[in-house]
């Protein structure tokens, strides 16, 4: 059975790029808990440049009992985060 709630076992840990993927699973939550601010220039925003650097290798996904689908959840959040990350500079360039 595959689903898409990381239990934060860490079992899929050590990432050889350094990805720390729980953390990044964790993106909807922390999306709504912080600020705009905080999420795109604060810790968020070196993990999620650090995720960025995912190339596929498997080795999470092969390690994760709940066959969670790793890779592409953090494709899809590393594309959200860039592409809200992009709008919340814009619209801080607009104020000054
Ligand atoms: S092994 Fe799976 S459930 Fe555990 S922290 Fe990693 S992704 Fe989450
Ligand atoms: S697939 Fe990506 S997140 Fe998973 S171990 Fe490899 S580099 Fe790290």
């Amino acid at each position: 059975m595959s689903d898409r709630i990381c239990r934060h076992c860490d079992y899929c840990m050590p990432c050889p790029q350094g990805i720390t993927v729980s953390h990044i699973l964790d993106y909807e939550p922390l999306s709504m808990s912080f600020t705009e601010e905080y999420f795109f220039t604060g810790n968020m925003a070196t993990a999620m440049a650090v995720a960025a650097e995912c190339d596929n290798c498997g080795e999470c996904v092969n390690k994760c009992p709940y066959h969670i689908p790793i890779t592409d959840m953090i494709a899809e959040y590393v594309k959200k985060y860039n592409e809200g990350k992009k709008r919340y500079l814009k619209k801080q360039a607009t104020r000054t």
